[in-house]
């Protein structure tokens, strides 16, 4: 049976959804192992108590988790139900793209890969505090060049008078190639952003207020929104972290251990704000004028 995957139709749909939790199952073993520098390819997965190697059945994205009631099946450990739910929001999340795309096309995958890394770095930043380099360095790069496929950012239509390089760079022509000007511009900013927080940071605690981690995130991140957008969400981000440490704060929650790191919240302020697009910039337009 041959699917046409290029237009949209339920079947298509469906499809989506399979890879989407087969990758979402990867992930899985990325954030598990990458962090503690194991590989992500021997051995096979299994048990994390008894060591029993999962059968192919047990491998199944999502469903697995169900069929064996949520333990393992020789020992009985429990299983932490965060797989599946991880492997869910994958799969939702290549359908949302590839119905926004209207099929599996450069853009719909670049929207997928922003998410996959975003999920990636909202994990191990979670569990470990570490923000791998590879998605990093990667996410730049796919970020940059990405961008030669997607619709022309607003970076230059809003903000021509104020940035000289930016409209002189206009008076080129108006290509999609003016992402990958407005991704380096992101890449910069968010860099150098985080970098004087950072040491700003380092000279009013005396310890060090965030980790490179951090300013390598802001710059992909930069990369894939754009130098404004990026900002909006860097914004957003200290809103979010304030928000939920507030609200720690009150309940008594995750008391005596380490907040949340920022990373866990830059990776979300991103996502939001890459499908609000240009509409943050309207909302914000609305909330201050
Ligand atoms: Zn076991």
């Amino acid at each position: 049976m041959l699917v046409e995957l290029t237009s949209v139709s339920p079947v298509g749909g469906f499809l989506i959804f399979i890879y989407g939790a087969l990758i979402g199952s990867f992930l899985n073993v990325v954030i598990y192992r990458c962090p503690l520098e194991r590989s992500i390819v021997v051995p096979g997965s299994g048990c994390g108590t008894c060591g029993t190697p999962l059968r192919w059945w047990e491998n199944i994205p999502i469903l697995a988790y169900f069929l064996l009631g949520g333990r393992c099946a020789t020992c009985g450990t429990p299983y932490s139900w965060r797989y599946a739910a991880l492997e869910t929001l994958t799969a939702l999340a290549a359908v949302c793209s590839y119905l926004h795309y209207e099929g599996l096309n450069l853009q719909s995958l670049y929207a997928f890969i922003f998410f996959c890394l975003l999920l990636v770095v909202f994990f191990t930043d979670y569990d470990h505090w570490i923000i791998l380099d590879s998605v990093t360095y990667g996410g730049m790069a796919v970020g940059m060049m990405g961008g030669l496929f997607m619709p022309l950012r607003q970076d230059f239509q809003f903000f021509d008078f104020y940035l000289l390089p930016a409209s002189w760079l206009a008076t080129w022509g108006e290509g999609p190639w003016l992402n990958v000007v407005s991704s380096l511009y992101g890449m910069i900013l968010g860099a150098s952003f985080y970098w004087a927080i950072q040491i700003l940071g380092g000279m009013v605690t005396k310890q060090e207020a965030m980790g490179s981690g951090d300013i390598k995130l802001a710059a992909m991140i930069g990369s894939f929104l754009g130098w404004s957008l990026g900002l909006c969400s860097f914004f957003l981000s200290f809103i979010l972290g304030a928000l939920v440490a507030g609200a720690m704060l009150l309940g008594g929650g995750r008391r005596g251990k380490d907040p949340l790191p920022l990373g866990t919240f830059m990776a979300i302020a991103a996502w939001v704000v890459f499908w609000m697009q240009g509409r943050f910039w309207d909302w914000l337009w609305q909330l201050t004028w």
